[in-house]
């Protein structure tokens, strides 16, 4: 193939990824924009192959090899995307990271045993070898446990809390960087190569473990980004800019998306990495207590309050997914508008379990994309709101945020709903969030409890609704 052709190929698969990523910005367009980036990947692929086609010996068994790997790989993918629930979404995408990672430090090995492209390679592609394999194994290896963690497969093991995980931790540290410095004198040092892989997957692992499962996410999100960089490396390795445009952007994209996180959790990312277990400490610990003054109310008491409000927020959080009751909370919301009713829908960074969990589950029932407000823009409107719809969401409700200064989750950015006439909240039990704390929102006089999953009590609000005469028009 010429280069012509070949630099033709790679030029449209950059652009094409790039107005991929731009679509995603905006939910409308994002499901077209991941397919569009999706075709510019396997163009990219088809390009890789179509290269090695017309200048290499690779042989037919190798050829067997890349194709069957293609083909398992790319089935494996569309089954996982299309049976995964979205509540294990963040395990999934730790999955897919890990082999990001992995592949990235596949290829820097192949690249680093392979002489005649040792001998051929100057130092730019050493050095992009020893980053490749580097933080392709960190990434791996961190992947692999931070889908098994959330899986609930593997916990923290004791000792792993003491301070002599940080030893630990810098000494792997210590050595990858003795194999990097070793493979740099002497490109085939295979002491050096085997010094950094396993080093630094250990490094993964020593530094992945300890975080509580409440900062998982977090992790992940980091995770996301170094698989870019080590992506980016792999790209200068097998001199593909389409690798290195998408890697730099998968690398910068994750750790914006990292840091708007722990904004939207209250939480450095020092003390994400170095604090330890800390979800499993709240969850036992801090701001807990019992609650002595809780209203309970039914359905119909709901209905009634819904059927003479002029302005409704609802808030999604993470019991909504569970329940799977967006589609019921559609036909609930749209009976309220064809009363002439207000609704809006409350959107906090960090409801549910990934960032943009709730934007991906109302957009599945079809919930106009205008009717989403994030947290700063509705916060200032819930004084004017009569009702607020709390559909399981616990902590990003919780005022204790703003008001307690002992509270785990103080200084955490939360909905200001208590500022609304009424609020209903709908759980099953008084069960707490993800932090594990207690929720005052849950005592003030304007709220009231319906308790029950969910789907099953917007189910009946909608038969209550109905027989009030609304969504006859
Ligand atoms: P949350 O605080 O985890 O609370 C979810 C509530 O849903 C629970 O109190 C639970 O109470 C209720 N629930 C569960 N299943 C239900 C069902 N079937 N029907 C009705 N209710 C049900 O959720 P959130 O308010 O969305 O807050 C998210 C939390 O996750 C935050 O603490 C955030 O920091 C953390 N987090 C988020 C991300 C992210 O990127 N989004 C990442 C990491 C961590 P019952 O059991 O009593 O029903």
């Amino acid at each position: 193939m010429t280069d012509l052709l070949k630099y033709a190929i790679e030029l449209v698969a950059v652009l094409l990824l790039a107005l991929g990523i731009k679509g995603l910005s905006k939910v409308r367009s994002a499901r077209g924009a991941n397919q569009l980036a999706a075709l510019a990947m396997g163009l990219a692929v088809f390009g890789l192959l179509l290269n090695y086609l017309g200048t290499s010996g690779i042989s037919i068994a190798a050829w067997t090899w890349i194709i069957a790997g293609t083909l398992v790989g790319g089935v494996l993918g569309v089954i996982t995307a299309q049976r995964v629930p979205m509540t294990s979404m963040p395990e999934t995408v730790a999955l897919f990271n890990g082999c990001g990672g992995m592949s990235s430090l596949l290829v820097a090995l192949a690249a680093a045993l392979y002489p005649a492209v040792l001998e051929a390679a100057g130092p730019v592609a050493v050095v992009s070898i020893v980053v490749s394999v580097f933080v392709g194994a960190i990434t791996f290896t961190g992947s692999i446990v931070a889908m098994a963690k959330l899986q609930g497969w593997l916990s923290t093991p004791d000792w792993m809390q003491s301070r002599a995980r940080h030893a630990v931790n810098i000494a792997l540290a210590v050595g990858s960087l003795v194999g990097a410095v070793e493979m740099l004198r002497n490109a085939d040092s295979s002491t050096g190569l085997w010094l950094v892989v396993v080093a630094s997957g250990l490094l993964g692992i020593g530094v992945t473990l300890p975080i509580g499962g409440a900062d998982m996410p977090v992790v992940i999100s980091l995770l996301n980004s170094y698989s870019g960089v080590a992506a980016a490396a792999a790209g200068f390795v097998v001199g593909s800019q389409l690798l290195i445009v998408a890697g730099a952007m998968v690398g910068a994209a994750g750790l914006i998306l990292t840091q708007v996180m722990c904004n939207g959790m209250n939480r450095s990312l020092v003390s994400v990495l170095f604090g330890g277990a800390l979800g499993a400490t709240a969850a036992t610990g801090g701001g807990g207590g019992e609650y002595t003054n809780i209203t309970s109310c039914s359905v119909e008491e709901c209905a009634l309050t819904l059927e003479a409000a002029e302005r409704v927020v609802i808030v999604p959080g993470y019991g909504l997914a569970v329940a799977q009751a967006q589609h019921t909370l559609r036909e609930v919301t749209r009976v309220l508008e064809s009363a002439g009713i207000d609704v809006s829908y409350a959107i906090h960074p960090v409801a549910g379990r990934m960032p943009g969990h709730m934007n991906v589950l109302l957009a599945e029932a079809d919930v106009p994309y205008e009717q989403l407000q994030e947290m700063d823009q509705i916060n200032p409107e819930f004084p004017a709101t009569d009702v607020v719809l709390v559909l399981g969401a616990n902590d990003v409700v919780n005022p204790q945020a703003k008001s307690d200064p002992n509270s785990p989750l103080y200084g955490m950015p939360v909905l200001d709903v208590q500022d609304a006439r009424t609020v209903f909240v709908v759980k099953r039990g008084m069960s707490a969030g993800y932090s594990g704390i207690k929720n005052d929102l849950f005592e003030l006089a304007n709220t009231s409890m319906l308790f029950g999953d969910a789907k099953k009590v917007l189910g009946d609000l909608l038969v209550e609704l109905k027989d009030l005469g609304l969504g006859k028009k």
